[in-house]
């Protein structure tokens, strides 16, 4: 953790952050953090997570635009060492209505299959 790191104590994934909860680690940053989603829905289904707590994704870009940047960053260097060449989707599930559980800032990424689209 570093010092200006701002974590909710009733945060899932802020527990992570902190090393309270385990969780399978694939790539980290000084201000982010990708883990393997426990459900996954692709064959590569990671998290990636800033380490500071924000809502969800508008909250995060407007209060630390770099971090939200770093997301992607992340995305690709994770997309590069899972071997996802032939495409992968990132999404943010925000509100309820959206399937958004965790309240805490998170982009999914997945591949590692053929996407159907329309998402539902
Ligand atoms: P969302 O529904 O967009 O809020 O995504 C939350 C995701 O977190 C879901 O895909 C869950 O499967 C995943 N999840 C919940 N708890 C954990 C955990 N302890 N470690 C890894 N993934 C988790």
């Amino acid at each position: 953790m570093t010092a200006d790191e701002v974590l909710d104590d009733d945060c899932l994934f802020c527990k992570i952050v902190a090393g309270d909860i385990e969780a399978d680690v694939v790539h980290e940053s000084t201000t982010t953090l990708a883990f393997r989603d426990l459900d996954p829905q692709a064959p590569t289904h990671v998290l990636v997570i800033p380490r500071s707590h924000y809502p969800n994704a508008a909250a995060l870009a407007s209060g630390e635009p770099e971090t939200a940047a770093h997301l992607f960053d992340a995305a690709a260097a994770i997309a590069e060492s899972e071997g996802l060449g032939e495409g992968y989707r990132l999404v943010f599930n925000t509100g309820a209505q959206a399937h958004q559980s965790v309240f805490h800032a998170h982009m999914h990424l997945l591949g590692g299959r053929a996407m159907t689209w329309p998402p539902g």
